[in-house]
């Protein structure tokens, strides 16, 4: 039989448990206006109450140190496919999912683990997956590997179940085996979440010979070459992200070289790049690039034997992470 929790501070620990992240910090929002803020106070039980039952939403921090206790994806889309298809092919890997419609719009898929683990390892094969299924350009939380002098906190995202939002359906995890409508029980899901262990996340690493940050730094010496199959490069992301204001020919053949490297297919990568152009500010009038320049840019990547990463393309310099970890073995 399921297990369950009953009394409020039972659900207020499960809770805190499986949301857990950064304690002297977390985000909300104005219920009103949906404006985003940070609320510098810890994270207690009060703060959990608050949110599942009263008016203040808690947004949490996953990312403590280089550790984190879940992961998750935003699917910015009410389109289903994308939550279908990552959903297949973590199934395929062994790693459970829960699918939580948002607050507005789309669908946050979280992934829980039974003890903190690398975000760095959790990070890539999330976005294994993600250039599998070619939706590379969706955002993950946390959105980097570890915290460092530069950034204390990182980003936070909205946890779900928030009152207001559940009893409208909103916030609310969802049966993919119901047609993606809301679980009865929320709180007998959650009592009975499975969770990955870093030891899996290890295991797929090895399998799928994917390379993370830290495996990087700890193999400074080896060949770029090994970076084949690692997430797109942290320029490139937030070239996708972002879109371009200038040099959008070369930033697209650039962006298409490194989507060709991390598996993404050519009709994936035309579909992620026409919509990347959308969100490009060409400066001094110039239009947006063209389906029939991003075809070709696009046919042109992923024919030649390209390899290079474009450290050096002013398309791609303004973009430069210095946390890259290819940066670092440069
Ligand atoms: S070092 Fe900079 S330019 Fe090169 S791949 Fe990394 S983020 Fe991109």
């Amino acid at each position: 039989m399921n297990k369950q929790a009953d009394s409020q501070d039972e659900k207020t620990e499960l809770f805190m448990g499986l949301f857990a992240g950064l304690k002297n910090v977390y985000g909300s929002y104005d219920i009103k206006t949906g404006k985003a803020y940070q609320v510098k106070a810890m994270v207690d039980k009060k703060t959990i109450i608050s949110h599942l039952w009263g008016s203040q939403p808690y947004g949490v921090y996953l990312l403590v140190g280089d550790k984190i206790r879940a992961i998750a994806v935003d699917f910015d889309t009410n389109d289903l496919i994308p939550v279908v298809r990552f959903t297949a092919k973590s199934g395929q890997l062994g790693i459970p999912v829960y699918i939580e419609r948002s607050k507005s719009k789309g669908y946050h898929i979280w992934i829980f683990f039974e003890h903190p683990v690398a975000a760095s390892k959790a990070r890539a094969v999330v976005h294994y997956i993600l250039n599998k299924i070619g939706y590379s350009a969706t955002e993950v939380f946390p959105k980097r590997d570890r915290l460092d002098e530069k950034v204390s906190y990182g980003n936070f995202i909205n946890t779900p179940l928030f009152c207001l939002s559940a009893k409208h359906q909103r916030t609310v995890f969802v049966d993919p085996e119901n047609n993606y409508l809301p679980f009865e029980d929320q709180w007998q899901l959650l009592y009975n979440i499975e969770k990955s262990s870093e030891d899996r996340l290890d295991c797929l690493i090895k399998k799928l010979n994917l390379i993370t940050s830290a495996h990087v730094n700890s193999t400074r010496t080896q060949s770029r070459n090994r970076h084949e199959n690692y997430s797109l490069p942290p320029c490139k992301q937030k070239m996708l992200d972002q879109g371009v204001t200038q040099y959008q020919r070369l930033s697209c053949f650039r962006i298409a070289i490194c989507l060709r490297r991390t598996g993404v297919s050519f009709d994936s990568a035309i579909s992620m790049l026409k919509a990347w152009a959308t969100r490009n500010r060409p400066q001094n009038g110039k239009r947006i690039i063209t389906e029939k320049e991003i075809i070709a840019q696009t046919r042109s990547a992923y024919t030649g034997r390209y390899r290079s990463v474009g450290c050096e393309c002013p398309s791609v310099i303004p973009f430069c992470d210095p946390n890259c970890p290819i940066r670092n073995t440069r």
